[in-house]
C-alpha cells in the first residue's frame, strides 16, 4: 500500500498489507504470549507500561511528525496526540496494581471475584486520530493482562508500526503488543471471525461496527463499538455569547472536521440566532487553513481526494452561509464551510448524516423543549456541548440529552481520565476512565467452602 501525504500527495512509504494467514500468524504468537503475559507480576506489569510511555516521550517529536506526514494534522494537535499517548500509558500503568476483586459475604465460607485477562484482543482503528484511538484500547489491555493484535487503518499505519517497535525497545515481550497493517475487509475482518481472539475493539463508521457487531455475535465475541457521530452544539440565548461564537468553528474543524466528537450542528436559540450567524462567519473566515507544519496552522487537508469528493457531496451552494479558504495545488484541502437555517432536501441531508469534514450545519429553535427534540432527533449520541449561565437547565437539556459525553460550556469530549463512548448508533460500551478495565476482563467468581 501506498502511504501518502495528505498535504503534498506524496508517497513517503510503502506498507506491506497483511492477508488473512498472517494476520493467524500473529494470533499464534499472541497467544503463546498471553499466558506468560498474564503471569507477569502486577507490579513489573506497571513498570514495563511506564517505561513504555517513557520512551513513547522521548521519541515524541518523531510520533508527532509522522502523524503529521501521514495524517495530516497540524504540528500543536499532532504534539498534544503524542503527549496523550504517553499520559494514556501512564494512567493505565496505575490499574494492574488496582485491579481489585470482591469479597462478599455468603454463608458456609469465603466468595472472591477476579478480573480476568480475556486472552488476545483485537483492536481496529480509523484514520482520524491513528495514534491516540490505538492506545485507548491498548494500554487498559495489556494492564488487564491480555496481549493486543492492532489492525491500524488503511491509510494511516505509519505510528501504529513504530508504537508497536517503541514497545519492544521499552522491554515489552515478544507477542504481547503486535501491529498488522491490512485491508479491513481482509485483516479486520480475519481479527473478528479469528476464534482465537477474544475482544474486538472498532472504532470506525457505523455501517462497519453494525457489520462487527453481528460477525462477533456468532461466536458471542465480546465488542467494543466506538462509531459515528453527529453532535450538536446548543446555545441559549443567555450564554456567554463571545464565547459560545470564539469556541464554536473549532470545535468541528478542529483536525478538519474528521472527528467523531464533531459539534457539527449547532442549534441556536431564535432570539439570538441572527446575531450568531453573523458573528460565527466572521470567525469561521478567519480560521486558518495551511500546512500542517506552520505552528499558525489550525487546519490541515481532509485524508484523501476520496474522502475529499464525499464531503463535497454535501455541500451545495444554495445552502452555504460562509466559508473560509485554503490553499489551492496539490493536497486535499477543503475550506471551512457553514451551512444555514434551509428547508432542501441538500440541507436535510447535511444535517442529518455524519459529513466527516470541515462543514457545520446550523438551524435555530424556539425553547428548550425544541432544543432537546431537535438535538435528539438523529440515530447517533456520541457527543455534545450546551451553552447556556443557567446552571438548572444546563443540567437538566444534559440529563435529556441522549448522548454519552456532553460538556457544558465547553467543547471537551475526550479526557482519559473519564468513560467516553456513545448512546444509541453511536457505540456500544465505553473506553477510557476509571473502569476501562472491565472491557478487557470477566468477573470470574470462587466460592471456598470452610466447612
Ligand atoms: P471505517 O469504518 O471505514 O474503518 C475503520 C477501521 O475498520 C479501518 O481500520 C478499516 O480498515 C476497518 N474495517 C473496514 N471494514 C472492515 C471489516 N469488514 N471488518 C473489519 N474491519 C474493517 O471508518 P473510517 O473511515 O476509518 O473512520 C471514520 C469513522 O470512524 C467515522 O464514522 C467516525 O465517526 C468514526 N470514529 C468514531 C470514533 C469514536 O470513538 N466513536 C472515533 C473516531 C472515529
Amino acid at each position: 500500500m501506498k502511504i501518502v501525504n495528505p498535504a503534498t500527495e506524496e508517497v513517503i512509504a510503502d506498507v506491506e498489507m497483511a492477508d488473512a494467514a498472517e494476520v493467524d500468524r500473529a494470533v499464534e504468537r499472541a497467544v503463546r504470549a498471553f499466558s506468560a503475559w498474564r503471569a507477569v507480576a502486577p507490579g513489573e506489569r506497571a513498570r514495563l507500561l511506564r517505561r513504555f510511555a517513557q520512551v513513547v516521550e522521548d521519541h515524541a517529536e518523531e510520533l508527532a511528525k509522522l502523524e503529521i506526514a501521514n495524517a495530516g494534522h497540524t504540528v500543536g494537535n499532532a504534539r498534544w496526540e503524542a503527549g496523550n499517548v504517553r499520559d494514556v500509558l501512564n494512567f493505565y500503568a496505575g490499574a494492574p496494581e488496582r485491579n481489585h476483586g470482591k469479597q462478599i459475604p455468603v454463608p458456609g465460607g469465603v466468595d472472591v471475584t477476579f478480573a480476568e485477562p480475556l486472552g488476545v484482543a483485537g483492536i481496529i482503528v480509523p484514520w482520524n486520530f491513528p495514534m491516540m484511538i490505538m492506545m485507548w484500547g491498548v494500554a487498559p489491555a495489556l494492564a488487564a493482562g491480555n496481549t493486543v493484535i492492532v489492525k491500524p487503518a488503511e491509510w494511516t499505519p505509519l505510528t501504529a508500526l513504530r508504537l508497536a517497535e517503541l514497545a519492544l525497545e521499552a522491554g515489552l515481550p515478544e507477542g504481547v503488543l503486535q501491529v498488522v497493517p491490512g485491508e479491513g475487509e481482509v485483516a479486520g475482518a480475519r481479527l473478528v471471525e479469528h476464534p482465537d481472539v477474544r475482544k474486538i475493539v472498532f472504532t470506525g463508521s457505523t455501517e462497519v461496527g453494525r457489520l462487527i457487531g453481528a460477525k462477533a455475535a456468532e461466536q458471542v465475541k465480546r465488542v467494543t463499538l466506538e462509531l459515528g457521530g453527529k453532535s450538536a452544539n446548543i446555545v441559549f440565548a443567555d450564554a456567554d455569547l463571545d464565547k459560545a461564537v470564539a469556541t464554536a468553528p473549532m470545535s468541528v474543524f478542529d483536525n478538519a472536521g474528521q472527528d467523531c466528537c464533531a459539534r457539527s450542528r449547532i442549534l441556536v436559540e431564535r432570539s439570538v440566532y441572527d446575531d450568531f450567524l453573523a458573528r460565527l462567519a466572521e470567525e469561521v473566515r478567519a480560521v486558518r487553513v495551511g500546512d500542517p507544519n506552520d505552528p499558525q496552522s489550525q487546519m490541515g487537508p481532509l485524508i484523501s481526494a476520496e474522502h475529499r469528493e464525499r464531503v463535497a457531496s454535501y455541500v451545495v451552494p444554495g445552502d452555504v452561509y460562509a466559508s473560509g479558504s485554503c490553499p489551492g495545488g496539490p493536497g486535499y484541502w477543503f475550506p471551512p464551510t457553514v451551512l444555514a437555517g434551509g428547508s432542501s432536501e441538500s440541507f436535510r441531508r447535511a444535517f442529518t448524516e455524519e459529513i466527516f469534514g470541515p462543514v457545520v450545519a446550523v438551524v435555530p429553535f424556539e425553547d428548550e423543549a425544541d432544543a432537546v427534540r431537535i438535538a435528539n432527533d438523529t440515530a447517533y449520541g456520541l457527543s455534545g456541548s450546551i451553552w447556556t449561565r443557567d446552571v438548572g437547565r444546563a443540567l437538566r437539556v444534559a440529563r435529556a440529552v441522549e448522548s454519552g459525553t456532553l460538556s457544558v460550556n465547553s467543547h471537551s469530549s475526550v479526557r482519559y481520565w473519564t468513560p467516553f463512548g456513545g448512546f444509541k448508533q453511536s457505540g456500544l460500551g465505553r473506553e477510557l476512565g476509571p473502569d476501562a478495565l472491565s472491557a478487557f476482563t470477566e468477573t470470574k467468581n470462587v466460592f471456598i467452602a470452610t466447612e
